[in-house]
């Protein structure tokens, strides 16, 4: 039967007169890659359905949350048995306490933690609170990556902004925008400079250790190294932005993975099991600046939320007590690359893949990807056509070059297999 999205596009045409561009999410609108969206009905397992029924291979996860799979049955389960106990109660509960005595163990330099519903919420308060507790005002990002939509984050903000091609952000003031200063990922001497130049002034480096917003970006050896050492030597609050890699690249996330000590790490997607939560947390010392144990204030009416607590405590709970797990993705992730890999260059097509545990993503082009501007000299419109093609043969890739793909562990070998023959014919 032919392909066949004529449901998705009548439902397209719908939400566009109630949604400002029909979604709810930039990223979601397939601007950069052309074409309409897909709308999605259900998910099980490694697939997606879409409204025409249409079953989609998924290498998004949701951009990462349902890490073990669509409707995993457990995490299912534990679901539906909260929400007969109760939705929200904007007091206490014990989930709270078991989910952050759960993060806390297995998370590195992670003392205190406080839930919010969004990655975006994590980073903003963690920039806040690094702020309050050194009493500077500027913080350091890195070209490409992304750390939400707050105001000071919006300045060289990788896949969302680089999809759609936004320079300025129109209603991010220049007074906010102007206590954000941007280096090159993968270059110390550009942060160096920057701290210098600002003496007394950094409150914050922020950083993805292992970036998803402009592709998949390892960090060069050394370069995380050089920066925690220059964060000690200048009292510079060094934050690790783990919304992606925090329980996807090892139960202790990058930290673990690299080796590397944060002063404040954020959380996000995995973190909530598919629900809507964030987290921020790092050493007691700064952390208890934050309201009521201090003056840096930060709230959320829905944050620890019994039911999205549950649904992250069991999916954390799984990730731990079956470490082999994360194997389980490497190795599949490894079979999709080389697969990839051999299939692209049997066919000409100039590639670099790049690769951690389950985050992976092809680049068009001959050259090492390091940086965003690598990243920005690839061939995109290749990626536009190679993503259609995927799409109409049932793989659903994230519809921008400049994302990261996210492995399941519901995938099978087949599912690969499936993958790599689609790559094949186009
Ligand atoms: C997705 C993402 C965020 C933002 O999280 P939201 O839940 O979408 O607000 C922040 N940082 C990184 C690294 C992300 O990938």
């Amino acid at each position: 039967m032919a392909y066949s999205i004529q449901q998705s596009e009548s439902l397209f045409k719908r939400a566009q007169l109630s949604i400002p561009g029909g979604v709810n999410s930039p990223v979601r609108a397939f601007k950069s890659v052309g074409g309409n969206p897909i709308f999605m009905k259900s998910a099980k397992g490694a697939d997606m359905y879409d409204a025409d029924g249409n079953q989609y291979i998924d290498y998004i996860s949701s951009w990462g949350p349902m890490i073990l799979g669509h409707g995993y049955k457990d995490v299912v389960e534990a679901i539906q048995q909260k929400v007969g106990e109760a939705i929200s109660f904007g007091a206490p509960s014990e989930m709270e306490i078991m989910m952050a005595e759960l993060i806390v163990s297995m998370a590195p330099n992670v003392d205190l933690i406080r839930m919010v519903s969004s990655g975006t919420e994590a980073c903003m308060s963690a920039i806040r609170l690094a702020r309050g507790y050194t009493g500077k005002n500027k913080i350091i990002k890195f070209d490409g990556c992304y750390h939400g939509h707050a105001d000071a984050f919006l300045v060289k903000a990788g896949s969302g902004l680089a999809t759609f091609n936004i320079q300025a952000v129109p209603g991010v003031t220049g007074g906010v925008a102007s206590d954000t200063l941007v280096a090159p990922y993968n270059d110390y001497e550009a942060v160096e400079k920057l701290v210098n130049e600002n003496d007394g002034q950094i409150a914050a480096i922020i950083i993805e250790p292992v970036a998803g917003n402009m592709g998949c970006i390892l960090p060069k050896p050394g370069f995380l190294e050089s920066l925690r050492k220059l964060c000690t030597e200048k009292k510079i609050v060094f934050v690790f932005d783990e919304v992606m890699t925090g329980f996807r690249l090892a139960a202790g996330g990058a930290q673990q993975v690299l080796g590397i000590d944060a002063d404040l790490v954020t959380y996000g997607k995995v973190i909530g099991g598919g629900m809507p939560v964030g987290a921020f947390g790092g050493k007691k010392e700064i952390m208890q600046h934050i309201a009521p144990l201090g003056n840096v204030y930060q709230a959320g009416t829905l944050s620890g939320n019994p039911v999205a607590m549950t649904a992250g405590f069991t999916t954390l709970s799984i990730l731990k007590n079956n470490p082999n797990i994360y194997k389980e993705l490497e190795q599949k992730t490894t079979q999709l690359n080389e697969g990839l890999h051999k299939t692209l260059t049997a066919k000409g097509i100039a590639h670099t893949i790049n690769q951690k545990g389950s985050m992976i993503s092809v680049h068009f082009g001959a050259h090492a990807v390091t940086s965003f501007e690598t990243a920005a000299k690839c061939e995109i419109s290749l990626f536009n056509k190679f993503f259609h093609h995927m799409l109409s043969s049932g793989i659903y890739l994230p519809p921008s070059a400049y994302e990261s793909w996210f492995l399941n562990n519901a995938l099978s070998s087949s599912d690969i297999e499936k993958t790599i023959e689609a790559v094949s014919k186009f």
